[in-house]
This record gives structure tokens, sequence and C-alpha cells, in this order.
């Protein structure tokens, strides 16, 4: 892409991992981070709002954004599509904006291809139980659909190795701080310590 200034960061967990929270509380905490606005063919859910959480458009739109090669990455996940914009990421890492990409593994594979220096961080739940209570607890989804995303969980937590940097939401705050310690230190070129133990769980979590 060229003529990159800022720096970019992805963060994924699986759905209900708290990552939501986590990203809004970092936005609080770092003006120089921007969230990158990912596109989706999924509805909106209750509260959500176009143009902040997800610009959201019609499988054709976005069929047509991938054909004119407009879109840095796209994937399926729970039967829609997921993909950021080129042009924005581009535009805000030219500002000497540090960027925020929220996607899954599939599109993390494909960001790191073209940006192998970008941090890519994974949040994980501290357990299967606890993602279970997020997910029914947000009460935005049927059980059915509770259901799928449990099993989706579990295969995206087992991608976890793809990795550099691993985060356990188990107490908000210190999860909060561990992802600031991350950023800070990729933004300062540091090598950021692994957490031994959130691996062994991820491991465990992955494997069901
Ligand atoms: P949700 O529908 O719960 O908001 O998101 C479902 C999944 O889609 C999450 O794992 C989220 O990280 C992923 N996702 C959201 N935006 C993007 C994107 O732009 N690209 C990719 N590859 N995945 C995304």
């Amino acid at each position: 892409m060229g003529a990159k200034r800022g720096d970019l960061f992805i963060i994924a967990a699986p759905s209900g991992g708290g990552k939501t929270s986590l990203v809004s509380g970092l936005f609080k905490r770092d003006p120089r981070l921007v969230l990158s606005v990912s596109l989706t063919t999924r509805s909106a859910r209750p509260g959500e709002v176009d143009g902040q959480q997800y610009r959201f458009v019609s499988v054709a739109e976005f069929e047509q954004m991938v054909t004119n090669g407009e879109l840095m990455e796209y994937a399926r996940v729970f039967d829609h599509y997921y993909g950021t914009h080129r042009e924005s990421v581009k535009q805000h890492l030219l500002e000497d904006r540090d960027v925020i990409l929220e996607i899954d593994w599939q599109g993390a594979r494909q960001v790191r291809e073209i940006f192998p220096d970008c941090c890519a961080i994974f949040i994980i739940p501290p357990s299967l139980k606890i993602l279970r209570e997020r997910l029914t607890r947000r009460g935005q989804d049927s059980a059915s659909v509770i259901q799928r995303r449990m099993q989706d969980a579990q295969a995206e937590i087992s991608h976890w190795n793809e990795f550099e940097q691993l985060v356990v939401n188990d107490d908000f705050d210190s999860a909060l701080e561990e992802l600031i310690a991350i950023i800070n230190d990729h933004r300062k070129g540091i090598p950021h310590q692994g957490n031994r133990n959130g691996q062994i769980l991820a491991q465990r979590l992955g494997n069901g």
C-alpha cells in the first residue's frame, strides 16, 4: 500500500470475548488510535448505527467492492460477509494515526500479507462457561444462534497461535492495561513479554 506512517493493530476475539468494551476503553485512553469501521452484509442489531459499528451494505454492494478491489481483506463469518475498506485505512495511516482493525482470523491472515509489521492481538475469554454467559447476557441473539456462536468461537480460538499477542479478558481493567502495554511496546519496537498462562488456556479452549 506504500507510504504508510501510522501503526496497524489487529484485534480479534471470539464473539462475546469482550472485545467491543475493551476496544472502546482503549479509545478513551489513547487519542492516537482510530477504529476502522468494517463493512458487513449482516443486519444491524438493536442499537447499532450505520457508519458507527459497521457500514451495513447489501450482498450485491459488497460483491461489487470485492470485484473492484476496494477491500484490503474480507471474509465470510457466521454466514455474512465482513470486510475492511482499503482507502479509509490508508488515509488514516497517512494522517499518522494508528489504526485498529477489529477483524477475524481469516482477515488477520490477509492483512499480515500486506503489513507484515502489524501487531495482531487475540483476546480470549477466561472460560467457555463465561463466554456462553456473555453471549446470553447480551440478549441480542436467539438460543440457536448462541449455540452456533459457541461453536464458531471455539473454532476461532483454535487460531490463537497465528497472533503475536494474547490477552485473557478475565478482569476488564487488567485486560485493558495489558492491551495498552502491548500497543505501546509495539510503537516503541520493544518485544512484549508473551502470556504463557494465556497460551495454555487458549490451547485448552480451542480444543473444546
Ligand atoms: P459481529 O457480527 O459479532 O459484530 O462480528 C462477527 C465477527 O466478524 C467477529 O469475529 C468480527 O471480528 C468479525 N469481523 C468484523 N468486521 C470484520 C472485517 O472487516 N473483516 C473480517 N475479516 N472480520 C470482521
